[in-house]
């Protein structure tokens, strides 16, 4: 007996393909015969994770017969003092990922439409097409979102507007005045959803905090994480602070344990490790300063980034330099499945790993 799953499945998701979060450490290894891998393709912390937090969880593991608390409250306590806002206006998600889910759970029906720029992070499109939500695109122009447009796309049908701000896979962000005109011109009931998933490392004085302007507007959402300067990609936490009234509808659509134990003794733990925040920003901002010049010094226009990443352009430098540098054991994004086919998304390594690369393609460039 066999079963047509094609006919049974929604049709919002047949056509949905899997995510591919590229390859792995081990895969290089085997694949191309090298020992050491640089894995530079997913915009984790190289310097790992904070080592109180580490010690936090290692404390906390005869503990996970237990289930975790399902509203965070330590968590949320502690953040909410540092972030000055009242506990009401958090909510933590398994990564910012599920946060985007619940975000669509919450407050889309089938052909409300969600306004995002193109190309964007995936997550948004994805969770989108899993409500069957309408998706309206702005193209990026110079590699920025073009939020005065985006917000002029707004019709009756409109839920939200996503903006990754710095964005993923360019690293540009949206000054401070375009933040305040897209909250003067949307809707009252559109959402605006910030997503912040890079702010640590930001150092571009427009670079607007957000935070100020939850108070007078509602329909703000602003998203951050533990997965990037935090370190703890591999835990899976995320957070939004929003409007104590969009917390509510948020929580009704989460999952009740979806943020586990460690990942909370964890979070909890790198908040209070200022210096390793601290060392990670200043490592990322030498290191994005460095591969932005050598590689604009050959020629492969890297956009100027305030992310932990940078994108820059391989087409018509060096052919194929993603293979090249994955049978180097260097891994790195492929722009092709990012929307940027022609350009390399490279994470910012420690110092001796963005010399190893930065190498190796001026080997490559000058033959
Ligand atoms: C990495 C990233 C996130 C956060 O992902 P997690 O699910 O918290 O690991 C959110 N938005 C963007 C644009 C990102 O690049």
């Amino acid at each position: 007996m066999t079963i047509d799953f094609e006919r049974i499945a929604r049709p919002e998701i047949r056509d949905l393909p899997v995510y591919s979060p590229g390859l792995d450490i081990d895969d290089v290894k085997k694949r191309y015969g090298v020992t050491e891998v640089i894995k530079l393709a997913s915009n984790e912390n190289p310097l790992g994770p904070p080592a109180q937090a580490v010690d936090a969880m290692r404390a906390c593991l005869g503990d996970v017969s237990l289930y975790p608390d399902g509203a965070c409250l330590n968590l949320r306590e502690k953040l909410a003092g540092k972030l000055g806002v009242v506990p009401e206006r958090i909510i933590f998600g398994n990564g910012t990922d599920e946060i985007i889910d619940l975000i669509f759970f919450a407050f889309f029906n089938p052909g409300d439409v969600a306004i995002m720029g193109d190309p964007t992070f995936s997550s948004y499109y994805l969770s989108g097409a899993m409500v069957g939500a309408t998706i309206r695109y702005e193209a990026l122009r110079e590699h920025r979102h073009e939020l005065d447009a985006m917000v002029g796309l707004v019709d009756d049908r409109t839920r939200a507007v996503f903006v990754g701000t710095p964005h993923n896979p360019t690293g540009t962000i949206c000054d401070k005045a375009e933040l305040e005109r897209a909250l003067a011109g949307l809707p009252e009931d559109v959402l605006l959803i910030w997503d912040e998933a890079y702010f640590e490392y930001v150092d571009d004085p427009d670079y607007p905090d957000s935070i100020a302007y939850l108070e007078g507007h509602p329909n703000l959402v602003v998203l951050r994480t533990f997965s990037k300067c935090y370190g703890l990609a591999g835990l899976r936490i995320g957070y939004a602070i929003a409007h104590p009234d969009a917390v509510t509808y948020l929580e009704k659509v989460r999952p009740p344990f979806n943020v586990n134990r460690l990942a909370q003794v964890a979070a909890i733990a790198a908040l209070d490790d200022e210096g390793h925040v601290e060392l990670s920003r200043k490592t990322n901002a030498e290191g994005r300063a460095y591969l932005f010049e050598r590689l604009g010094k050959m020629g492969m226009e890297p956009v100027p980034s305030q992310a932990n990443f940078i994108l820059f352009k391989y087409e018509g430098v060096v052919d194929a330099l993603p293979q090249k540098l994955l049978e180097r054991g260097i891994i790195v994004r492929d722009g092709g499945s990012l929307g940027y086919p022609g350009y390399i998304r490279m994470t910012v390594g420690t110092p001796e790993q963005n010399r190893v690369v930065v190498d190796f393609i001026r080997e490559l460039t000058t033959g």
